[in-house]
């Protein structure tokens, strides 16, 4: 058996690093060479604690294992662990393979702890190296993987962008397949547009393409193309039309024109067209690279139409005329003296103008609504017959196509008053000669055929009144030649004064005709003087006194003078007092007033005969009117009155006349004083 100290002794002298802590403390009590140099330190340690030994160990796990290992009396190892010790005053860490192991008493506790250790730095050292080489390849190869992976990336991005070139490439290729046989559509299209297609190209206009219908317009051919515009077309210089599509390239807008007027050549010649048209800018991106202009060529329409406007005005005109002609023509009929009225074919009329509705007395609807045979208006002939259907002249002008002139008709009106009428009648014949309707003039006669039914009685009445003294005066100087020689002297008497009453009646009656006759033509001359009028009228009423059939009162103002044709008032007085006496035969007073009225003499001499009815008033100053007194009949020619009343007239006066039935007369007139 070895001794302790030779123990030790090998120890000491062993390679291995080998260290003994006695005690919980971990106090040093052996150490040899080999962990002396592995510490960096020398024996003075030896007999202090670990930690005191080695304060650079503090922070590192060795203190606590050991301790451990003390308290639980169990070994521990541990390869290639780093402990960082302070050699020769530096710091350094070095790689350790160790072994703490507990040594036991009996007892089974930790007696002490042998701790050796092996340096194997370099072996650690060469591992790392190894380790990090291998880690660094790894890293490497995991870099390189990545790159790898990068370039498969990239080159499947390459395979897609290829890809996609391609497909690029190919929608490229269609895309120019496509823009081409659009373009060649284009073309097409403009060829066989029905409308005219201009395009320019750039600011000179250079003319790029053209189709038929737009060099028709034009006239011209193919050689315009590639031409510049006002080159290509030099009479279009100055032209709005042209100087719009300039234009339209400097704006870039748009422009439409309705009807614009252009010149252009036709056989030589400037001639005038017209052109609906539509400028469109052409663009390539934002800019404008040229113009199409589309046109349609109006130039017949509007002429057709400047045809019709000029139509239209003139028929204005026309119509303006017709329209002043009419209201002429209605100016016209409004105020003609004549009726007028239009028919229809059927002869109903259509119009009537105021002259006709008044000579009628009918209003227009009444016109309208008439028939031929209404019995409230019967048309006879002028001599009192009825007149049919088929003689009326607007029957006749439409029945034969012939006018008929100024045949009179008589109409008895609802008033049962007849009215005479002179008709002029004629057909309205259209352009194709048919008779589409007729016009009726007429004008109101009944006062001529008044006139000349009394002129007709008067001549009746005349000749009868004159027949009368004119057998007399006859008889008288026929029973004359008879009885001479022997004719007794009375009867001689007789006979003379029966002739010369006769012959004086003849006179009169004679006087009266030729008074009438200068009266109506109004040359009678007035011959004025100043005198007494009782005095005239004393001077007048003596042939009445001396009949002796009526008694005369004269009454009033006595002293009353006037100034006026004493001879032709005298006629006027006479007159009066030879009606009151005729035509009051019976009554035998005959009463003459004279009175003075403000400015005026008034006469007046009444009867107390039969009177005049209302009805006849009106009339009795009128010429050859005599008022009918049934079975008495007196003589007269109707223009004693008529007479009288012109004669006043002319002297500034007035006549009239108050009659009572049964009771008489008053005829009175009266004379300015101061004329
Ligand atoms: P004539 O010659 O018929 O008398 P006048 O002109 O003198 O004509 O009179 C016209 C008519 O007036 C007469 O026919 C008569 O009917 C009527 N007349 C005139 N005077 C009287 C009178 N005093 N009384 C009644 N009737 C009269």
């Amino acid at each position: 058996m070895l001794s302790d100290t030779e123990i030790i002794h090998i120890l000491t002298r062993s390679k291995d690093a080998t260290a003994i802590y006695d005690d919980a403390e971990l106090h040093i009590r052996f150490v040899n060479d080999a962990m002396l140099h592995i510490w960096g330190k020398d024996r003075s340690i030896i007999g202090k604690t670990l930690e005191e030994a080695l304060p650079e160990l503090k922070g590192q796990p060795f203190a606590d294992l050991l301790k451990n290992v003390w308290a639980t009396g169990e070994t521990y190892q541990a390869t290639d662990t780093p402990a960082t010790l302070i050699i020769n005053g530096e710091v350094k860490t070095s790689y350790f393979d160790f072994e703490f192991r507990a040594l036991l008493n009996d007892t089974g506790h930790t007696a002490a702890i042998l701790h050796t250790a092996t340096d194997v730095t370099s072996r650690v050292l060469a591992l790392k190296q190894v380790a990090e080489k291998q880690q660094r390849e790894e890293q490497l190869v995991e870099e390189l993987s990545v790159t790898n992976e990068g370039f498969l990336t990239a080159n499947n991005n390459l395979l897609a962008v290829n890809h996609d070139l391609l497909i690029s490439n190919e929608s490229i290729n269609r895309l120019i397949s496509r823009l081409q046989e659009s373009e060649e559509d284009f073309k097409r299209l403009m060829a066989q547009a029905p409308v005219a297609i201009l395009v320019f190209r750039g600011p000179a206009m250079v003319i790029e393409m053209a189709n038929a219908p737009m060099l028709e317009i034009l006239n011209k051919d193919e050689s315009v193309i590639g031409k510049p515009l006002l080159e290509g077309l030099p009479e279009l210089k100055g032209e709005h039309a042209a100087n719009l599509l300039f234009d339209v390239f400097n704006t870039g807008k748009p422009l439409d024109g309705s009807e614009v007027p252009v010149r252009l050549i036709r056989n030589g010649e400037l001639e005038i067209r017209y052109f609906n048209f539509s400028y469109q800018p052409l663009r390539d991106e934002n800019h404008v690279i040229g113009v199409m202009d589309v046109a349609v060529e109006v130039t017949a329409q509007v002429m057709a139409r400047k045809n019709l406007e000029s139509i239209i005005t003139e028929r204005t005109a026309l119509e303006q005329n017709l329209r002043g002609n009419e209201q002429r023509l209605q100016g016209i009929l409004d105020t003609m003296a004549e009726g007028v009225i239009i028919v229809d074919v059927d002869c109903a009329p259509i119009y009537a103008n105021p002259m006709a509705q008044r000579i009628m007395g009918m209003s227009q609807q009444t016109f309208f609504d008439h028939k031929y045979n209404d019995m409230k208006w019967q048309n006879e002939r002028v001599d009192g017959t009825p007149m049919p259907m088929d003689e009326h002249p607007i029957y006749v002008a439409l029945k034969t196509g012939h006018s008929v002139y100024d045949q009179e008709i008589g109409i008895v009106t609802p008033s049962a008053e007849k009215i005479y009428i002179s008709i002029n009648a004629a057909p309205i014949i259209n352009d194709r000669g048919q008779i589409t309707g007729g016009i009726v003039t007429f004008t109101d006669v009944t006062n001529r055929r008044k006139i000349l039914q009394q002129k007709d009685d008067f001549i009746s009445v005349a000749s009868h009144e004159l027949k009368t003294p004119l057998a007399s005066l006859k008889g008288a100087l026929q029973l004359l030649d008879r009885m001479l020689p022997d004719i007794s002297p009375e009867m001689l008497t007789k006979l003379v004064g029966q002739a010369n009453k006769s012959l004086n009646k003849l006179t009169d009656l004679v006087n009266s005709l030729l008074n009438s006759n200068r009266i109506s033509q109004g040359s009678f001359p007035i011959h004025k003087t100043t005198f007494n009028l009782k005095n005239m009228i004393d001077d007048c009423c003596q042939h009445i006194r001396s009949a002796d059939t009526h008694t005369i009162t004269l009454k009033g103002d006595a002293e009353l003078s006037v100034c006026a044709d004493e001879q032709l008032i005298d006629q006027v007085i006479v007159n009066l007092i030879n009606n009151a006496v005729k035509y009051a035969p019976l009554s035998k007073k005959i009463v003459i007033k004279i009175e003075r009225l403000d400015d005026h003499a008034k006469i007046s001499v009444t009867d107390f005969g039969p009177g005049i009815p209302p009805d006849k008033l009106p009339h009795v100053f009128e010429r050859y009117f005599r008022a009918d007194y049934g079975s008495v009949k007196f003589s007269g020619l109707g223009l004693g009155l008529y007479i009288c009343a012109e004669i006043i007239e002319k002297h500034g006066g007035r006549i009239g006349v108050h009659s009572n039935l049964r009771k008489g007369s008053t005829f009175w007139f009266t004379l300015p004083l101061d004329a």
